[in-house]
């Protein structure tokens, strides 16, 4: 159970489907995760509640 909800937030990146790492955004207060291969960049800013894709 707990392993199914871990691996929900565990994002990967659409080209190569490797995991994306987690990456420090400043001050801000969200959450950025990164293809290790640069491929994929994915922000979740807690303000707006919405996902933002750089491809
Ligand atoms: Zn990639």
């Amino acid at each position: 159970m707990w392993n199914k909800i871990i691996s929900w937030f565990q994002e990967t990146c659409p080209t190569c489907h490797e995991e994306l790492v987690c990456e420090k955004f400043g001050a801000y207060c969200c959450t950025v995760k990164v293809c290790p291969n640069g491929h994929y960049r994915l922000e979740r800013h807690a303000l707006i509640g919405v996902p933002i894709e750089y491809r």
